[in-house]
């Protein structure tokens, strides 16, 4: 069993990884990386992530494959 921090999980692009301030009323997640998803299933794509690697500064290969596509600029601390 892992946990996972639900902090921001239905902010955060779970393409990118940016962040956007969405209200509840917003159901449809738009990113400027081309993300169109449902709010609840990026949510659930970021809580996945989390759980396989909960390391905020070690990405799984294909995210940060699709941050260099997306042109995402990563914190440098992160
Ligand atoms: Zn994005």
């Amino acid at each position: 069993m892992t946990t996972v921090a639900p902090h921001h999980t239905s902010r955060e692009c779970s393409a990118c990884g940016r962040r956007r301030d969405i209200t509840l009323a917003v159901r449809v997640y738009r990113c400027g990386c081309g993300l169109v998803l449902d709010r609840d299933v990026n949510a659930a794509r970021n809580v996945l992530q989390r759980a396989m690697c909960p390391n905020p500064g070690g990405d799984t290969p294909e995210r940060a494959e699709h941050q260099r596509r997306a042109g995402a600029v990563l914190p440098a601390s992160a």
